[in-house]
């Protein structure tokens, strides 16, 4: 009987049965296997083979084919059908040269066949070589198994690909949902560019040419539309061969979503929903590159809300962040697509721009900016600035608060001011700053001059402090006509600024920098003064009132010494009080109205007269001009210029005449520069004119002149 096979591996050694009737035959064959250092354990027939199989699990079978009870053939067969036999390389020995043998060795699943008469010495090398390459084959199939098993734990769906693009096979993702992927069918033997988009098929065949040539991963990511949802893959290819590639696809639609998320937080001001400025740069940065390169123009807009400080304090910062909202949404809607022309790729989803559809963005605080790309005309910009000025304008209604704002604007343009990112944005914050300079609720272009126009604005300065100690400051005087006596009846103070080296300056260009630095004060005082004494040595001389007028800003008009200067100019000249008019602009009386009637109430106790100057073109309520007691109103010039062919304005004109003659007002009309201009006023019934018609501001000797003689029409003369 044949020793236990567990004896027979003990040292560690293969293990071969040799099933064979013939005894002398299994003394050889185990010799044999001695002379190669194998084990063996014997049979005698096919049933015991299939046995000493089934319990022993040998390493190689060498299996005659001829035995009593059972033939090899037989034995082969039911070996293989064994849990354990399936792979067991089984070699059998044939007779001669019995081909039909051979045949039936193989169909019954034999690995391999010798032929008697053995060649001994060969036989042991052969059963050698079969152990290693069933050896070769377990580990093939270990491995294999292995592979599956990685490949069945992975969600990816895999694939192999030639270097043309054919699917040699696929293999669809194992994960839950699993809707995203290709049926197989619908891919083996099928080219890239039949089973994806043609876009997404070429680089894909892109890659794998890489991937073969370089012999490194490479990857690949698309999207694809299924089922109507966008979904994310990458495609990694990793080189097989010379000539394939195994690809593993995953689905990272969901990663796609967090890093959308991520970028939204990032990019995305948190209070509004509109990019915030990490995004703005950003976005600043590619508009830049694409207009370097399309050689074209785009405008920066800073703006900054007046006073939002003061609401922030006054009704806090609830109020105030639901005011910032609804500014946002107002400039939403009021920046036209149109604004933005041809978007195209650049400001869209690859930046991560959560609004796409806008250039808009919050800096912090109560800073905003536009981007205003492809610009053909500064007018544009200037134009949307005014579009968002009027629409902050329109009050905001905020728990049941009606809040006003106004806003300044400040705009650089590529290429004139600036060339990068920063300069342009500092640039246009600079002209901001110069826009809230120059009165608020305003819109200004940055341009290099502007930066000029600030250091010599700094000399200005430093020469006004100086101004009245020199006595640069001289007063000129337009005289006003009663157009119904045609009679000189007043005149209008207007300062002059004789400096020593650039001439002649307008009080345009400097009394918003007196404003601005306080000046004001000392110099309206010194106006006032001197006007007063003025009109008392007319009153003198022409034994007849002379009224007047005296321009007041805003900054004079809130000093809290306003009444007590106006009360010592008229008491140390000596002047009637009613001779003195007090020209205020709308903005200065509905700046703050409370305050306004205060200081009015002290006004008119002293006895002078107020009137509104620049009539029409800012906002007042005629409420308040009549509780203000004004005695006139003077509409601006810039009705009248274009009479009498403006028929507009014309009906603006007349219908303030009207309205102010309801009112118990006068009407002084501005700027009238000719006899037309005259004659119509006087049928609107006009009361009083002033302009270069009738005389330009003059020297005090010239006016005398005039306030002696009658007034004629200077075409008359
Ligand atoms: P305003 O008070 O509206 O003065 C009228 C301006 O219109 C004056 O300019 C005057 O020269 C100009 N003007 C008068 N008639 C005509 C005309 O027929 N055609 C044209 N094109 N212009 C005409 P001016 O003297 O340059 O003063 C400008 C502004 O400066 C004044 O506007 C006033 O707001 C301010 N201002 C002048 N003097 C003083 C002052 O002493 N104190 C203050 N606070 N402001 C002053
Ligand atoms: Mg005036
Ligand atoms: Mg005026």
């Amino acid at each position: 009987m044949p020793a236990p096979c567990s004896k027979q591996r003990a040292n560690g050694r293969g293990v071969v049965l040799v099933a064979d009737d013939d005894p002398v035959m299994r003394l050889l064959m185990l010799e044999m296997l001695e002379g190669v250092n194998l084990a063996a354990i014997e049979a005698e027939d096919g049933v015991q083979a299939v046995q000493l199989a089934r319990e022993c699990s040998p390493d190689l079978i060498l299996m005659d084919v001829e035995m009593p009870r059972m033939d090899g053939f037989a034995a082969c067969r039911a070996i293989r059908d064994l849990e354990n036999g399936a792979s067991v390389p089984i070699v059998m020995v044939t007779g001669g040269d019995d081909l039909e043998a051979v045949t039936n060795a193989y169909e019954a699943g034999a690995t391999d066949f010798v032929s008697k008469p053995i060649n001994w010495p060969i036989l042991g090398h052969r059963v050698l070589y079969v152990l290693r390459a069933s050896d070769a084959i377990v580990r093939l199939r270990i491995a294999d198994a292995q592979n599956r098993a990685v490949l069945a734990a992975i969600p990816d769906t895999f694939f192999r690909m030639n270097g043309d693009g054919f699917y040699l096979d696929y293999e669809p993702g194992r994960s839950g949902e699993r809707r995203h992927v290709f049926p197989a069918d619908e891919c083996v033997g099928k080219h890239v560019g039949e089973v994806l988009p043609r876009d997404i098929a070429e680089r894909m065949l892109e890659q794998v040419e890489v991937a073969l040539r370089i012999q490194q991963v490479r990857s690949v990511e698309y999207e694809l539309i299924r089922f109507g949802q966008v979904q994310h893959f990458e495609a990694r290819l990793v080189a097989t061969g010379a000539s394939e590639v195994l690809g593993l696809v995953r689905d990272i639609s969901e990663r796609k979503r967090a890093e959308e998320q991520i970028r939204r937080l990032a990019y995305c001001d948190s209070l509004t929903g509109i990019p915030n400025r990490q995004a703005f740069l950003e976005m600043l940065e590619r508009e830049l590159q694409r207009s370097k390169i399309g050689n074209k123009k785009f405008a920066v807009l800073f703006m900054d809300l007046d006073a939002f400080k003061r609401i922030n304090d006054t009704l806090g910062h609830n109020v105030g962040d639901q005011l910032l909202q609804q500014v946002s949404d107002r400039l939403r809607d009021t920046i036209r697509p149109s604004d933005l022309l041809s978007r195209g790729d650049s400001l869209t989803r690859e930046g991560g721009d959560p609004r796409p559809d806008t250039n808009l963005a919050r800096l912090g605080g109560d800073e905003f900016t536009i981007l205003i790309p492809d610009l053909d005309r500064v007018e544009h910009a200037l134009n949307v600035a005014h579009r968002v000025k009027d629409a902050m304008r329109r009050s905001f209604l905020i728990e049941g608060n009606e809040i006003f704002v106004t806003a300044s604007i400040g705009i650089s343009l590529f290429p004139e001011d600036g060339d990068d990112c920063t300069s342009l944005l500092k640039y246009a914050d600079t002209a901001m700053y110069h826009a809230k300079n120059c009165g608020k609720n305003n819109a200004k272009l940055y341009s290099s001059s502007l930066t000029m126009q600030i250091m010599s604005h700094v000399r200005l300065e430093v020469g006004l402090r100086k101004a009245l100690q020199n006595d640069e400051l001289y007063l000129l005087y337009q005289p006003q006509l009663d157009v119904r006596s045609s009679e000189i009846v007043g005149v209008e103070a207007l300062v002059r600024w004789r400096h020593a080296e650039r001439g002649i300056i307008s009080p345009t260009e400097f009394i918003p920098l007196a404003e601005e630095t306080g000046l004001i004060v000392p110099i309206g005082e010194w106006v006032l003064r001197t006007a007063c004494s003025q009109a008392r040595a007319w009153q003198k001389l022409m034994r007849r009132p002379v009224r007047m007028a005296v321009n007041l800003s805003a900054k004079q008009f809130k000093d809290e010494n306003l009444s007590q200067i106006v009360l010592s100019a008229l008491h140390d000249t000596g002047l009637d009080p009613r001779l003195l008019e007090l020209e205020l602009t709308e903005g200065t009386l509905m700046d703050d109205a409370k305050a306004t009637l205060a200081t009015l109430e002290q006004l008119r106790a002293i006895g002078v007269y107020l009137s509104i100057d620049d009539f029409g073109t800012g906002y007042s309520s005629m409420n308040y001009l009549k509780r203000f007691d004004v005695r006139a109103l003077k509409i601006d010039r810039s009705f009248i210029s274009g009479l009498p062919q403006d028929s507009e304005n014309a009906a603006i004109t007349r219908a303030i005449i009207a309205m102010a003659h309801g009112l118990k007002m006068m009407v002084v009309a501005e700027g009238v520069e000719t006899g037309e201009q005259l004659v119509l006023l006087e049928e609107y019934g006009c009361d009083l004119v002033q302009g270069f018609y009738l005389g330009r501001p003059a020297p005090a000797d010239t006016v005398t002149g005039m306030l002696q003689s009658l007034w004629v029409p200077v075409d008359a003369k």
